[in-house]
């Protein structure tokens, strides 16, 4: 039986103890493909709340954005005292339900290395010096990132454990295109490798059941992200929530979601090829509230979570 490097497995053979991620959603911050930067509406699959439940419980502050030319920060503050209770918030849960020990402030919802350098150095700094932090892990796309923070976090990186975990999806300009990504895989290969020559940790993201995407094409993007050397991974099913494009096309008859069958066999083929010492930090997705669409086998966490980690053993990983 191979096991696979989960990242609980990963954390406790570093630092022997409990460590988990502890989401933040830090209001105020957008995405280049969603403010018109580079493009209009994000992408496809995109409905950021559905992501981030921490964004549910500001939903009633009046909304603002940044971004790397904004000139000032009147809101710095009251993100760092979103920062703050977010934080304790979540690691008072987790210590209780997982017996957690340390933890990684992880900046989940939208682009977070997409907002001037200044507040940027003040949020992490800030979620830096919190209890029981030993690191920050970084939520962001391969565009949207500045040398001046890849210095930054390469200098963190000496003393924390630093992670920018960025959205490749698909190494197919076709299926970037389609799922209106806004940017090239060759920007992608390029921030990737810039990113790692800064001696910064990377976690790639991965999505299976891209538009127009086969297997073959799946396991080539998993061969890619092996190639460029990152640290971890993560994959997940794509599935269809309201009010998204891919919901239109979804109710249009214009996009199949993936099934679960072809899900589990593309995650088996997958994982066999994951080098030993590269982690796996997600292999699953889902969401158990009326704004799923489609498919139903990602409504219930649990239960896809169950059928997955069943498949893998009998396919030799332990999960
Ligand atoms: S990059 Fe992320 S935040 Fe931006 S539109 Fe795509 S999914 Fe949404």
């Amino acid at each position: 039986m191979q096991e696979v490097l989960t990242t609980g497995r990963y954390f406790r053979k570093h630092y022997g103890c409990n460590v988990y991620k502890t989401p933040i959603s830090i209001l105020g911050f957008t995405c280049p493909n969603i403010d018109g930067s580079v493009a209009y509406g994000g992408c496809v699959f995109c409905e950021n709340e559905s992501f981030s439940p921490n964004l549910g419980v500001q939903k009633n502050i009046n909304k603002f954005y940044l971004n790397p030319k904004s000139k000032e920060n009147p809101f710095l503050d009251s993100q760092l005292l979103q920062l703050e209770s977010q934080y304790k918030q979540t690691k008072k849960i987790l210590e209780k339900k997982f017996n957690a020990q340390k933890f990684l402030v992880y900046f989940q919802s939208f682009t977070n290395t997409y907002a001037p350098f200044s507040t940027l150095k003040s949020l992490y700094d800030r979620a830096l010096s919190f209890e029981d932090v030993i690191g920050l892990s970084i939520g962001t796309r391969t565009d949207s990132i500045e040398k001046q923070t890849l210095e930054y976090l390469a200098e963190k990186s000496k003393t924390k454990e630093i992670w920018v975990e960025y959205g490749i999806q698909s190494v197919y300009d076709e299926t970037l295109k389609r799922i209106n990504r806004g940017h090239s895989v060759k920007n992608v290969f390029e921030y990737i490798q810039l990113t790692r020559q800064y001696g910064i940790k990377v976690c790639a993201h991965l999505i299976f059941g891209l538009p127009g995407e086969n297997q073959s094409m799946m396991l080539e993007s998993v061969k890619a992200a092996i190639d460029l050397g990152v640290e971890a991974i993560k994959i997940h099913p794509l599935y269809v929530v309201k009010r998204t494009a891919l919901a239109n096309d979804y109710n249009a008859g214009n996009f199949t979601p993936i099934s679960e069958d072809e899900y589990i066999d593309t995650l088996v083929k997958a994982l066999k090829m994951i080098p030993k010492g590269m982690m796996v930090q997600r292999v699953s997705a889902g969401i158990s509230d009326e704004t799923l669409l489609s498919p139903n086998w990602c409504n219930n966490k649990h239960q896809q979570m169950y059928n997955i980690k069943k498949n893998l053993k009998e396919n030799g990983l332990y999960y």
